[in-house]
């Protein structure tokens, strides 16, 4: 039977997989990612691939239609809501599950011929922090490490990161590094004790959004300690007398940790040269999560650990393809190739490669203020791809009524039912994973392939193709692509205009490779793959920023509820929720509470809580334990209205964004919570 090389559909890891047409799944023991390991939700993903609850023909207000009703419906509607209305009064809210050929394409439509930058994506609720961060110190939103740096370090810390769960098989090459080499350490910086402590040498049970606090006091103690690299700081930083003194202002123990972890985890830090800090949801989705980061990237400045082998900042993406969403510009306040919105030049030298009617001269809405914007009737046409904002944003009950009334919307997905396409005029039915062609990037910038082995259920098509179908209805040229690759090739074309205004996402040497057979490729193409090892980064004058941070001042609610993933669940569960052996592992909605916290509401062991948030609620199964600190709660996200008629945990969680990334802080909503006497 034949077998594909293709590539996970779930995490940032980006692993790469063998599988074959009846099912049968092994890792690719010759991709980078992974080298033929593969965890529990890969090695599931067998399991998931029938056409149980498939969405296999278009459909209008819920009737089965033709391609062609359904494609001049959506053209027609987003033509007349553009003509009478304005760009901007259409949106896209798309995913970090679309491959890198759909995006490109969607933002090009977007940006390029409607004219507006309303198109956002859930690698905003991913991710959206660590681009915000990134530009800041370097320049441009570039990810310097790789996954070898994780195994060659001494030192590894964890922030905000159930690296175990969440990036499996990174945990895994962690841990094998650190059982073949004993020296190197691990620390876990976490609210929550997690499955990750297992591996760490010191765990360092934070406050919620004590970060700040935590890495300005690292700073501190390195200016005080004398363990600064001046030399690289004169040569290559600018900033570091401001960031210094913000970071002298704050005091470390804000981050409710004792002074005698603080003193341990500091001198581990001080001492270590080979130190990678790896960050990824408990960072960023923060009201503070932007300061967060470069709270982190500036203590590696001050040393100079950055841009060498074992060392450096690590920012891990959530999904599959969020890096390669990043790439072509597929955030509301980004262009393609890392170009910048406000920019002139940037935009003349997109619209001009893209030979598009026009472009967007300002960012567009970013995912909250999307939905905020559909519910006080700005937007009159939204298109929802691949993800199920319903069950998946804060306030989720809100931006499920913010859908209802727009007055035309279409989602696309794989899934005949979903809480979010329940509530479309029309809904398209895509090609899944193992029945499309194209590309995604992981954590470590690594373009790999995702290739079909099964074939095209129903009626089915591929999202670039359905956002073609409809940018041609719509009158528009430049979308007659015939092929995934033929959409590849344009856009590696394009990534020269990033080395034309000093970036380095060029990808152009790929242009004529064989789309069919290209092996798995980090970027920068054709040059060192080690970005700053010569100290030169991408603000004009070539240096790196600290920027002065600010430790905030940390909420007090009744009780503070982070929201995550499960290990063996994925997102919505769309796919993962029909695998038995997956839902063996936890399998209803439940939130984690402190032995001290349950008998103040007076809940035993597995009876029922209701979580009260400002605008919705939820009932949740009690799982009490002291890997909570008082006061806190966890609960996973994973279950829909549809799975669980108790609510959806967005439901009670209405948060703030960080000002900068727009990112939502769903680690720390403020909720109340009381004993369920429902049985
Ligand atoms: Fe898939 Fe991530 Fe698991 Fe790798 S670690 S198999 S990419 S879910």
């Amino acid at each position: 039977m034949t077998c594909v090389k293709t590539t996970c559909p779930y995490c940032g890891v980006g692993c790469g997989v063998l599988a074959q047409p009846d099912g049968t799944i092994k890792g690719d023991p010759d991709h980078p990612a992974n080298f033929g390991r593969l965890c529990s939700k890969g090695s599931a993903l067998g399991e998931t691939i029938d056409l149980d609850g498939r969405l296999l023909a278009p459909q209008i207000l819920g009737r089965e239609a033709g391609w062609n009703d359904a494609l001049d419906l959506v053209a027609t509607k987003f033509s007349a809501a553009i003509r009478y209305y304005g760009p901007d009064s259409v949106a896209f809210y798309v995913s970090g599950q679309l491959l890198t050929e759909d995006y490109y394409v969607a933002n090009k439509l977007m940006k390029g011929y409607i004219g507006s930058a309303n198109i956002d994506t859930n690698s905003r609720l991913c991710m959206a922090s660590s681009v915000a961060g990134h530009k800041r110190a370097f320049g441009t939103d570039t990810v310097p490490g790789t996954y070898e740096d994780l195994e060659e370090a001494d030192l590894i810390v964890l922030v905000g990161s159930n690296l175990a769960w969440c990036h499996p098989v990174l945990y895994q090459r962690i841990a094998a590094a650190k059982a073949a080499r004993p020296e190197m350490r691990v620390v876990n910086i976490d609210p929550r004790i997690t499955a990750t402590s297992d591996l760490a040498d010191l765990h360092l049970q934070i406050k919620g959004d004590g970060d700040v606090a935590l890495f300005n006091g690292l700073l501190s103690h390195l200016a005080n300690s004398g363990k600064l690299n001046s030399d690289y700081i004169n040569a290559h930083v600018n900033g570091f007398d401001l960031a210094l003194e913000s970071a002298t202002a704050d005091d470390p123990s804000a981050s409710g940790l004792t002074p005698d972890e603080i003193v341990e985890f500091y001198a581990m830090w001080a001492g270590t040269e080979k130190t990678v800090t790896i960050y990824s949801q408990g960072v960023n989705q923060s009201m503070s999560g932007t300061d967060k980061v470069n709270a982190i990237i500036n203590c590696h400045l001050a040393t100079g650990r950055i841009g060498k082998p074992g060392m450096g900042p690590f920012s891990v993406t959530g999904q599959p393809n969020a890096m390669g969403g990043r790439e072509v510009g597929g955030l509301a306040n980004m262009l393609a190739n890392h170009l910048d919105i406000e920019n002139a030049d940037h935009r003349d030298a997109v619209q001009a490669a893209w030979n598009s009617p026009t472009i967007c001269t300002k960012p567009g809405l970013k995912a909250v203020d999307l939905f905020k914007a559909c519910a006080d009737g700005t937007i009159k046409a939204l298109w929802i791809i691949s993800t199920n904002p319903a069950v998946s944003l804060p306030d989720a009950d809100g931006v499920a009524e913010a859908i209802s009334n727009v007055p035309f919307t279409v989602v696309t997905d794989i899934m005949a039912r979903t809480d979010t396409g329940d509530l479309a005029d029309v809904l398209l039915p895509a090609t899944g994973w193992g029945e499309k062609n194209g590309t995604v990037t992981n954590s470590e910038r690594r373009i790999s392939r995702q290739r079909a082995f099964l074939p095209t259920p129903g009626a089915a098509r591929p999202d670039w193709k359905i956002i073609c179908d409809v940018a041609e209805r719509m009158g528009f040229d430049g979308f007659g692509y015939e092929t995934a690759g033929d959409i590849f090739a344009e856009y590696a074309a394009t990534t020269a205009l990033s080395q034309q205004f000093g970036k380095d996402l060029n990808l152009a040497a790929l242009t004529d490779a064989d789309y069919d057979s290209l092996a798995p490729t980090q970027w920068p193409v054709g040059k060192q793959t080690r970005f700053f090892a010569d100290g030169a980064f991408y603000h004009p004058d070539g240096k790196a920023r600290m920027i002065a941070v600010t430790a905030p001042e940390l909420s007090t609610g009744k009780f503070r509820l982070n929201t995550g993933r499960n290990r063996d669940q994925w997102h919505t569960m769309t796919r993962t929720g029909k695998s038995q052996r997956l839902g063996a592992h936890l399998a209803e909605p439940y939130v984690e509470i402190h032995p001290d916290d349950a008998d103040a509401i007076g809940v035993d062991t597995a009876e029922l809580i209701t979580l009260y948030g400002p605008k919705g609620k939820g009932i949740f199964r009690a799982l009490i334990s002291e890997k909570v600190a008082p006061g806190n709660l966890f609960a996973p996200l994973h279950w829909t209205r549809q799975l669980s008629a108790a609510g959806v945990v967005n439901s009670t969680v209405e948060t703030g964004v960080d000002p900068i990334s727009g990112q939502p802080a769903t680690k720390s909503a403020q909720v109340d919570a009381s004993k369920c006497d429902v049985a």
